[in-house]
Parts: structure tokens; C-alpha cells; sequence
């Protein structure tokens, strides 16, 4: 009888491990606690069956299995981004013109022309952001005149991060603004279109412009997570963020539910009513406990504009903190993340503060708070973080930035910014990401080379290298960092038995490839669970 059994264990083990897919030959990127490289890899179902050399993995594999021959190419885990408005962006993706990775105006504007072209006359043309003047060879913004030429016979909107922007007369016309009065309040309208003013100026100006269809939003949606497979992404961590409604999030859980979500999304909800957040947090989230969901789409908690007031506000009341607090520690009684999204270092004091009190009262070391941005974080500051609990998701914000910061702020201080390698040093949560889509791109590439050598888009190098991480490093960021955020570090970010197969498979070797070729780098094979959802080149489908 004991024999039977141990055949019967033994023979139910061989069955379950015969894998769904092999990918062999390759040079599999781990990125388990020594950053261990295999040969292949095996997958079960949505699950990493196994990691080995080509010959062991191949014993995995039966007749119906799928092999996947890599040629010596470089598998990563799927990257996160623990930063990306993702929701927001998809919302617009199918109908928005898209400035990102453009190395001149002319291309930019020939995107715009190309649009045109497709578009009913008459049909608006938006560029929402991502885009900076110092990737263009023109190092400029473009004109009115230039965009009439591109788009005759279509309303023209560029926006340019939040604090400018540029309509076209139909634009003009189409939103009838003919004045400063017409804008928002405290907005001033240029002789030629353009459009200046606070973030909140711009923010209620991009949202007179006519929103696209629902249809158009799941299909933006489908559309934008392609683009992030693409790119190797396989999971983003959403803080939801300015001009996003509840109502927006219709469209991910529309695909969602038709079970075609190719990125893996935790969701955060802002506070969108200026002074009765409270209300509105606890009215949305009565059926909504924290983690609520499945492993492609959970709620996260609040972020990253808990209170209007509060909101890039460098200098809050007293009043303004109290509210925040309230918020806050309710949050933490129910067990609810919060992401926060912070500036500069000199005031991110009166964030940690309430962070601190909070946690007296109420402990957030297991709630996984974290604080965005915070470019320059002082030693002092990432200490106290560390002690709260509290992650850090760092952006590229300086590849946009960093020579503006360093105008401000010295050639010294630019040097430690963002100081990640000291942030790890000191025990802190670190995510990596890049904030897109209206501040940045979107591309994982581009930040994990901006990691590597420092340099801002027009190739300035301005980080030293105590504060660069190794290529290792900066991926394990990317990956199992970002994980944290969303509780997610043991069920992926890191190829290893058991956990989720998200990966892919790339153009180049991230570990060996020249840095200066690392932002050039795109996915030919990226699968989610163990699902291919996007292929190329020599894998195409
Ligand atoms: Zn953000």
C-alpha cells in the first residue's frame, strides 16, 4: 500500500510538471535574491513551472508543449511601472496624437498632419502631454501658423506638462475663447493661441475639450496596454490622478470583464470633490475593501491627490493638514495603501509629519504608504521614511528636467538626484517608473537608461555616480520594486517556480548592450500569466 501511494505521488508529479511552454536557449534575467541567469524557462498554466538550462527544461516539455526557441536572446521579468497614470492615459489613447519619443518638431508636426489625414475634418487633434521642447533638434515649442499648416481643416490642441498650451484658430473657435475671459480663471490667451497659466488653468481647459466615446475609451484602453506589452510591461501600478473621475474607470473594467486585460493594473482612487474628500473616499470604497479584485486588476487605495488642498500645495494651512490627517488615518484603520505624490525635499516635512502622527495612532508599517517623486530626498528624509514603512516610486522626471534642475539648484545637487542608491542603502522600498503620460513618456527603456548614465533627453549627464545604480540593480527596481507597492513581490516581478509567467523577451541584451543603445531597446515577445499578448519580429503571431 505504501508503495502504491509513493507511485501514485510519484507519477502525479511527472504529470504536473509537463510544461505548457518552453522558452530554451536564451538568457533568462531572473532576478531572484543573487540575480541568477538561466538558460530557459518553463511554463504551467499563468505559473513559472521551472527556471534551468536548456537541457533540464527541455525534460519539461510533452508533446502538445509550445516551444519557443530564444537564440541567445534576453528574458526579463515583466517590467511595472509603480508610477504610470495608465487609466487616464488609455481613456484618450485612440484618439489622441502622440508626441512621445518625436526627435524633431517636424516629426512631431507630421504626426499631426498624418492624424489629419485620417480624421473627419472637423474632428479635434490632441497632443496631451509627454512631450518636452529638448527632445526636438529645434529645441522649441511649435507655432500656431505650423499647426494651422499641419491640420487645416481640424481644431488643433497641444499641451505642454501642465503649464502651457496651444489652440488653433478652429480650436479657438470650437471652444469659443476669444479672451482671458473666456479661460479659466487666471488662464491668459497669447496673440497666437497660446494659453498660459496655473496647473489648474490647463487642467480645466484640457477638460472643455470633447472627451472621447466611451467605444473609443475601451478601445484606447486595449490599444494603450498593446503599446505597454510592447515595451516590455507587464504591470503598472496607477495612482489615478488629475482629471480622472470615477466614472473614467468604466473603461478598464470593461476589458476587464472581457477578459482581455493585457497588463496587470492596481488602481488607486483620488479625491476629485475640493473639500469633502472624506465624504467622497467613503462613499466610493463602502464596497470596494482594500485589494479587492483579482491578479490583472485590484483596487490599491488612495493616491496620489488625497485632498485638493493638498495637492501641490508646498505650504498647507494647519486646516488643510488636519483634513488630510483625518483622511489618512482612516485610511490606515482600514488597512488602505496610500500613495502621495511630493515635490521637493524642503517641504516633504509637512507630508511625513502627518505621516507620523498617523502612525501613532494608527500603525502604516504594513500598509505600504509611499511618497512619488521627491527628487531630491534628503537622507534625513528617506530615514524617516524608512522607519514609517513608507516606499519611494521614483521617476524620470530629470531626463525632462534635470538641466532646469541644476540652473536651480546647483551642479552639486544634481549630482545626487534621485539619490536611489542611497534610498536602498538606508532599507527603503524603492519602485521605478516614469509618471506618464502627460509628464513623461511612457517608455521603461528610456528611464532604465536614464538610471544608467544620468542623461537628461538632450545628453547633458548631470547624476554622479554615487547614486547610479548597476544595470542589476535598476532592472530589480523596475521589477520586484515596483511589486511592492501593489503587495505584489511574491507573485511576480521576478522569474521564479510559482509565480506569475510575465515576461519578455528583448530586442537587445539589457545586461550587455551598449547603455546609450538601453532606451532603444522594445520587447519581440512579452507574456502575461503565460498568455502572449504581444509578438514581433521573429516571433510574430
Ligand atoms: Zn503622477
Amino acid at each position: 500500500m505504501l508503495r502504491l501511494t509513493a507511485l501514485l505521488v510519484l507519477s502525479t508529479a511527472a504529470w504536473s510538471q509537463t510544461a505548457d511552454t518552453v522558452l530554451l536557449n536564451g538568457k533568462i534575467l531572473t532576478i531572484d535574491s543573487q540575480f541568477s541567469t538561466r538558460e530557459a524557462i518553463a511554463i504551467r498554466g499563468s505559473r513559472v513551472l521551472a527556471t534551468g538550462s536548456t537541457a533540464e527544461i527541455r525534460k519539461l516539455a510533452g508533446p502538445a508543449t509550445r516551444t519557443i526557441d530564444l537564440q541567445g536572446r534576453t528574458v526579463i521579468p515583466g517590467l511595472i511601472d509603480s508610477h504610470l497614470h495608465a487609466i487616464r492615459a488609455a481613456l484618450s489613447f485612440s484618439t489622441e496624437v502622440n508626441w512621445i519619443g518625436a526627435k524633431s518638431l517636424t516629426q512631431a508636426l507630421g504626426r499631426i498632419r498624418d492624424a489629419s489625414r485620417t480624421m473627419k475634418p472637423g474632428a479635434w487633434l490632441i497632443v496631451a502631454g509627454g512631450w518636452n521642447v529638448d527632445q526636438f533638434q529645434e529645441r522649441r515649442r511649435p507655432t500656431q501658423a505650423e499647426l494651422i499648416a499641419a491640420a487645416p481643416d481640424n481644431p488643433v490642441y497641444v499641451q505642454l506638462g501642465y503649464g502651457w498650451a496651444i489652440l488653433t484658430p478652429a480650436g479657438l473657435k470650437a471652444l469659443n475663447i476669444r479672451s482671458d475671459a473666456d479661460l479659466p480663471a487666471g488662464g491668459k490667451l497669447g496673440p497666437t493661441g497660446e494659453v498660459t497659466g496655473s496647473q489648474n488653468v490647463i487642467i480645466a481647459l484640457f477638460d472643455r475639450l470633447p472627451r472621447p466615446t466611451f467605444e473609443q475609451q475601451v478601445e484606447g484602453t486595449k490599444k494603450f496596454f498593446t503599446e505597454l506589452n510592447r515595451l516590455g510591461l507587464t504591470g503598472v501600478v496607477d495612482p489615478g490622478g488629475n482629471n480622472l473621475l470615477p466614472a473614467d474607470y468604466q473603461a478598464v473594467f470593461q476589458v476587464w470583464r472581457q477578459g482581455q486585460m493585457t497588463v496587470r493594473v492596481a488602481y488607486a482612487l483620488c479625491g476629485n470633490n475640493a473639500g469633502d474628500e472624506f465624504e467622497e473616499f467613503k462613499n466610493l470604497t463602502q464596497l470596494l475593501p482594500m485589494g479587492f479584485g483579482d491578479d490583472l486588476l485590484k483596487f490599491n487605495g488612495l493616491g496620489e491627490r488625497i485632498t485638493a488642498a493638498m495637492n501641490n500645495n508646498n505650504r498647507p494651512s494647519a486646516t488643510e493638514k488636519e483634513k488630510y490627517s483625518q483622511i489618512a488615518k482612516w485610511a490606515a484603520e482600514r488597512g488602505m495603501s496610500l500613495t502621495m505624490h511630493w515635490g521637493g525635499d524642503a517641504s516633504v516635512g509637512q507630508l511625513l509629519d502627518i505621516f507620523e502622527s498617523v502612525n501613532k495612532e494608527v500603525p502604516i508599517k504594513d500598509l505600504r504608504w509611499s511618497i512619488a517623486h521627491l527628487n531630491d530626498a534628503s537622507e534625513q528624509s528617506l530615514r524617516r521614511m524608512q522607519a514609517l514603512g513608507v516606499g519611494w516610486t521614483v521617476q524620470d522626471a530629470m531626463y525632462f528636467g534635470g538641466e532646469q534642475f541644476r540652473q536651480t539648484s546647483g551642479v552639486e545637487a544634481a549630482k545626487r538626484v534621485p539619490p536611489v542608491v542611497t534610498g536602498a542603502k538606508l532599507g527603503v522600498a524603492i519602485g521605478a517608473g516614469t509618471d506618464a503620460h502627460r509628464v513623461a513618456s511612457y517608455n521603461p527603456f528610456t528611464a532604465l537608461q536614464w538610471f544608467l548614465d544620468g542623461k537628461t533627453v538632450t545628453g547633458v549627464a548631470i547624476r554622479g555616480p554615487e547614486e547610479t545604480p548597476s544595470r542589476a540593480e535598476a532592472l530589480r527596481l523596475y521589477t520586484l520594486g515596483s511589486a511592492w507597492f501593489s503587495f505584489d513581490e511574491k507573485q511576480r516581478g521576478s522569474l521564479e517556480a510559482g509565480k506569475l509567467a510575465d515576461l519578455a523577451v528583448l530586442s537587445k541584451d539589457y545586461m550587455t548592450a551598449a547603455v546609450d543603445q538601453i532606451g532603444g531597446i522594445e520587447s519581440l515577445l512579452t507574456m502575461v500569466g503565460g498568455k502572449i499578448v504581444y509578438s514581433a519580429g521573429p516571433y510574430r503571431q
